[in-house]
């Protein structure tokens, strides 16, 4: 059975952990945090029971990220599937509301219907960690943070020029938390998803000629809250309309808000350094500020509430990724923010790491449907011989195809790999 390596528990970590074990991999997810309370082979982590608490931002999840959700395994009949897991969890938002301070403007997002989904990021990791947690082919280990890799170890050990002692093609070096001696592991195939500080991209650019740039802008954002009203019947209500991404556009600042399953909005504040620095420190200035600036949402938001998160919460950067290349032989692989993390103003980030892994398991399954066809005596086609797809992976039905991407058929069936 091959081995893979997803490094980093995130989200698109625990998506690509999913789909490679329905196709035959034996996956262990390194993730550097520690473990839930909640985990099943965990030791003990904050008092939240989340791995996520640190960041908890709400994502809007398009068709993009569903198919990502969907491409993990079929649905089976009467089961929910991954994505209406998380539909289920999420709010559906059919338009933008524009708050100009004046007046409310309601922009549909689509003329038949269509809406894009919040989802608490906690929420989601959780769910997807659980998902992976509970797969008999998938392994957690928590508390890992990644070192070193050598991703020629294998070729290296058949060449007689390191040690055989590794079952794998790559070796990772991982430091454990609560252990002084690093964990030394090996796998076929490793994805780096340990998001936009990635170590996987660090080693790779040890390893190869890489262009990679970082970009920061000069915006923060920090995460603030809107809690639920109670409605004549006293029940828990929204204070906005819940169908809607919550928008206020103050040129080079604004406030968003998305809704939650419990009737309350998660706000964020996006805005210069300069802002934070000269109008939000301090009890008085933020008040004002927010007065000033966002005089419907203040009252909604609470003025204890809003004072107090913006004293003890600190701002975040906000940065983009780009590299190149994604991949090295066919075994290493960068996807999600590791390798394309973009500013959050596009809601894309999340959605185009799913959409990596779905078209990584497409390409998987593709291959692995060829490799299952009766090989032609003739000589082979020109149009097989090349040996690059746009994944990188190898096309060419000579040369052996890397190991690491040679899965055995989610059935079993597959005779060529077995
Ligand atoms: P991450 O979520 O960063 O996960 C990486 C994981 O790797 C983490 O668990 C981390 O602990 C672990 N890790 C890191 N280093 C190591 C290491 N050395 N060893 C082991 N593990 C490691 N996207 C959308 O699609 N829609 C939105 O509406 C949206 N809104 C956003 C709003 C904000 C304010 C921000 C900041 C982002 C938003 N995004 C949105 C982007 C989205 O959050 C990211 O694209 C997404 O979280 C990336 O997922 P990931 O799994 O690739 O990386």
């Amino acid at each position: 059975m091959p081995s893979a390596a997803v490094v980093g528990g995130g989200p698109v970590g625990c998506l690509a952990a999913l789909g490679l074990a329905h196709r035959g991999f034996a996956v262990t997810i390194y993730e550097s945090r520690p473990a839930p309370i909640s985990s099943s082979n965990g030791s003990a982590a904050g008092p939240s029971g989340s791995t996520a608490r640190a960041r908890s931002i709400n994502l809007a999840i398009s068709t993009r990220g569903i198919s990502g959700l969907r491409a993990v395994a079929p649905a089976l009949p009467g089961k929910m599937d991954l994505a209406d897991m998380v539909l289920d969890g999420a709010v559906p938002m059919r338009a933008r509301m524009i708050h100009t301070g004046h007046e409310q403007n309601s922009q549909a997002y689509s003329a038949d219907g269509e809406c894009i989904n919040s989802v608490s990021r906690t929420h989601l990791n959780d769910l997807l960690l659980q998902q992976a947690e509970s797969h008999p082919s998938v392994t957690v280990c928590y508390g890992h943070r990644l070192k070193r890799a050598d991703f020629d170890k294998g070729e290296k050990a058949r060449k007689g020029k390191a040690p055989a002692d590794a079952e794998g093609e790559c070796e990772l070096m991982f430091g454990v938390d609560g252990q002084e001696s690093p964990s030394v592991v090996s796998a076929d195939l490793v994805l780096g998803c340990d998001g936009i500080n990635s170590a996987v991209r660090d080693q790779l650019a040890r390893t190869i000629s890489f262009d990679f740039a970082r970009s920061y802008i000069d915006s923060l954002y920090v995460e603030l809250s809107m809690p639920a009203k109670l409605d004549a019947a006293g029940q828990p209500d929204f204070a906005l309309d819940p169908h809607h991404l919550h928008i206020w556009p103050r040129h080079d600042y604004m406030l968003i808000a998305l809704p939650n399953p419990d009737h309350t909005f998660t706000c964020t504040l996006f805005a210069p350094a300069g802002i934070f620095e000269e109008h939000l420190s301090g009890r008085e200035k933020t008040l004002a500020f927010f007065e000033d600036k966002f005089p419907d949402a203040l009252p909604l938001m609470g003025r204890d509430a809003v004072a107090r998160d913006i004293a003890e919460r600190r701002p975040s950067p906000l940065a983009s990724v780009r590299c190149r290349p994604y991949h090295y032989k066919g075994r290493v692989l960068l996807l999600g923010d590791s390798s394309h993390a973009m500013l959050p103003f596009y809601g894309q980030g999340l959605n185009c790491g799913f959409e990596d892994v779905r078209v990584l398991l497409e390409l998987i399954d593709r291959h692995a449907e060829e490799e299952e066809m009766p090989r032609p005596t003739a000589p082979a086609p020109t149009s097989r011989t090349h040996s690059r797809s746009d994944s990188g992976v190898s096309m060419s039905s000579r040369a052996p195809s890397p190991r690491a991407l040679k899965p055995h058929a989610v059935s079993g069936a597959h005779p060529s790999t077995q």
